[in-house]
């Protein structure tokens, strides 16, 4: 059997061995850090650089995920 696909190889969790910055919040008034201990969402571009997620950006990230993948789904029929 030929092997499946793996399209979501660049998106992982990662727990922060020490303080990450937020993708999303980084600056401004929403500006916060993910801790030390926290799991936390990395998605790595095309050109290798690391992006880190806190859990609510997770959630809304992975939320967007899952409707484009149903998108796909009801498109093929599937
Ligand atoms: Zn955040």
């Amino acid at each position: 059997m030929p092997k499946v696909k793996a399209v979501l190889g660049h998106v992982s969790v990662e727990t922060a061995l020490r303080k990450r910055t937020c993708s999303r919040h980084k600056s401004g008034k929403v500006a916060h850090p993910i801790y030390k201990d926290e799991a936390c969402l990395v998605v790595k571009d095309s050109d290798g650089s690391k992006h880190n997620y806190c859990q609510e950006s997770a959630e809304d990230i992975l939320d967007l995920a899952a409707n484009d993948l149903a998108a796909f789904r009801s498109a093929l029929g599937i």
